[in-house]
Parts: structure tokens; C-alpha cells; sequence
């Protein structure tokens, strides 16, 4: 039986690994994040991830997404740049240059049409370094296991529990779910975060993480989507993959729990995590 490190995430844990804002930084310093998300009657997930990037402190957030999206995305997120793609109602053919971008979190509501997976995979073949991959991005490349080679190393996986079964199979008790999650990160050679209660991130050295916030109102649609922007928005400021995963977790589920203080559990919706994220930052610093 393998040995496995396991660690329980705590907030004096979450302080030391918080950078504050420096007196003379700008825009440059805290990075650029791409959102890459929506398709029609998905934007929401888009205007999510984008909203979750800016307020967790990104210098600058553009979000790449379908045709339809762009007068939701100016509206709802005037903080963001909007990328314009041919796709009417998905993304679709020609990437834009991503040189420019410290960060890029993928998938949130992209659908998994055939032309919106090719493009994914263009994206993939032109970026190297560590992204965030979430909802339909990993359910397209559950199906192409020969795409896998493309994922950057140290890159941060955020499968809920059904899009992990799609790679790694079922499992017989959450010893094995765990043992599984760890095979797919040192194969991938990434973060994975098995989200739901006490999220679980395996690191591709062989170290486990368990979240400590967090509460059951955040089970409901476009959770996730919020996560993938916290995520995207800290490797884009510099933190190293395995800082991101385990603060963006951190904070993630502390939003929640301010957020179902204030509403109650029932009433939280998704949106609302952004709107709580200053007071992890604050509980940080
Ligand atoms: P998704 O299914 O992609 O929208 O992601 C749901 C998000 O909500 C993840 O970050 C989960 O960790 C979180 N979440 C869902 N249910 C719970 C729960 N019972 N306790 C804590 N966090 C949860
Ligand atoms: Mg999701």
C-alpha cells in the first residue's frame, strides 16, 4: 500500500501563502487572466468565471466566449475585455494570440459541440503554461485521451465528482476515490480538485489537500463556474499552481460560508460567492 501525504488546509495555512497588494503595484503586476467560457443558454457560466477572476484580483480579466455572449459579458462584467469569437452560439475556429495572458481558465459552459472541442484543443497545442480546466473542457478530453499530453504540467483540474468518474472510472470506497485521484494527477502531472464537501486536491507529488470551508449551499449550479475564475485570477498574480489550488479552494469556500451567513444556506446562489471573496482576502491579511 502506497504512502500518501495528507493535509488539512487551515486558515494560518492560507495566511502564509497570501501575497498582499503592494503600495506601488499596477495593473501589470497582478497579470492578465483569460476566461474562456459560454455558449448560448450557458453565458451565465461565462459572466461567472469572469466576475469570480475580477474579484479575486486579477490586474486585468478578458473572457473569450461565443458570439451571443459579448453584449451579456460588457454588461454584466464592464470590468472585463471581451474577445470576440466567429461562433454564433458556441466557440468555434481561429484562436486569438494568447502570449499575452499570464493565465487561462477553459470550460465553463462551452459545451462539448465537435468545432467548440477542436478549438479547445488548438488553445491546448498553443499555450504552455499552467491553465485551469474545468466542466466541458474536461468532459471533451475524458473522450480524447490522446489529447492528454497537451495539458501543461502543474495545470489545475476542477472535476466535480461525475466529470472525474468520466476519467477515472467508479469506485468501490473513497480510499480508492482518493488513490485514483492521485494516479490521475502523477500521470498528468497536475492539480486536481475533486470538489464537493471537504474538496480533496491531489498534487502530482504524491500530497493530498482537504479543504476546511465551505458548506452545503454551495450546491448549486454555477459554484464551480466561480471557482474556475478565483483560480484563473491567482495563477495570473503570480502564485504557483499548488499555492492557487489550495488558496483558491480556501477562499472559495469561505465566500460560501460568509454567503450562507448572510442569505442562509437555501437562498446562496452562485453569484454571490464573488461578492464575499474580499472578506477571505481580508481574513487573510
Ligand atoms: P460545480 O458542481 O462544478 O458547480 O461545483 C460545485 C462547487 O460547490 C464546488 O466547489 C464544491 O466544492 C462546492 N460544493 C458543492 N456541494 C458542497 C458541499 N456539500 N459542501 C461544501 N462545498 C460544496
Ligand atoms: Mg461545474
Amino acid at each position: 500500500n502506497q504512502h500518501t501525504d495528507y493535509q488539512f488546509i487551515t486558515l494560518a495555512d492560507c495566511a502564509a501563502m497570501y501575497r498582499p497588494r503592494q503600495q506601488f503595484g499596477h495593473k501589470g503586476t497582478y497579470g492578465h487572466a483569460l476566461v474562456v467560457a459560454g455558449s448560448r443558454g450557458k453565458m451565465g457560466a461565462a459572466v461567472l468565471a469572469t466576475r469570480a477572476s475580477l474579484r479575486a484580483g486579477a490586474g486585468l480579466v478578458s473572457v473569450l466566449t461565443a458570439e451571443c455572449g459579448y453584449t451579456i459579458l460588457q454588461t454584466t462584467a464592464p470590468e472585463a475585455m471581451t474577445l470576440l469569437n466567429e461562433g454564433e452560439n458556441y466557440l468555434q475556429g481561429k484562436i486569438p494570440e494568447l502570449t499575452a495572458y499570464q493565465a487561462i481558465g477553459v470550460g465553463c459552459g462551452i459545451g462539448t459541440e465537435t468545432e467548440t472541442a477542436m478549438f479547445l484543443g488548438e488553445i491546448l497545442g498553443n499555450y504552455q503554461r499552467p491553465m485551469v480546466i474545468d466542466a466541458d473542457a474536461l468532459n471533451v478530453l475524458a473522450t480524447r485521451p490522446d489529447w492528454h499530453g497537451l495539458i501543461p504540467a502543474q495545470s489545475i483540474l476542477t472535476p466535480h465528482p461525475k466529470e472525474f468518474s468520466r476519467w477515472a472510472g467508479r469506485w468501490d470506497n473513497d480510499t480508492h476515490k482518493l488513490q485514483l485521484l492521485n494516479d490521475l494527477s502523477k500521470k498528468l502531472q497536475c492539480h486536481i480538485v475533486l470538489k464537493g464537501a471537504y474538496t480533496a486536491i491531489a498534487h502530482p507529488n504524491g500530497q493530498v489537500t482537504f479543504n476546511s470551508t465551505g458548506n452545503a449551499g454551495m450546491a448549486t449550479g454555477g459554484s464551480g463556474d466561480t471557482l474556475t475564475g478565483i483560480l484563473t485570477a491567482l495563477l495570473a498574480q503570480g502564485y504557483t499552481p499548488e499555492t492557487a489550488s489550495i488558496l483558491g479552494v480556501w477562499l472559495h469556500g469561505f465566500a460560501g460560508d460568509c454567503a450562507a451567513a448572510h442569505y442562509g444556506q437555501e437562498a446562496l446562489i452562485a453569484s454571490d460567492l464573488a461578492e464575499f471573496l474580499g472578506e477571505g482576502f481580508k481574513a487573510l491579511g
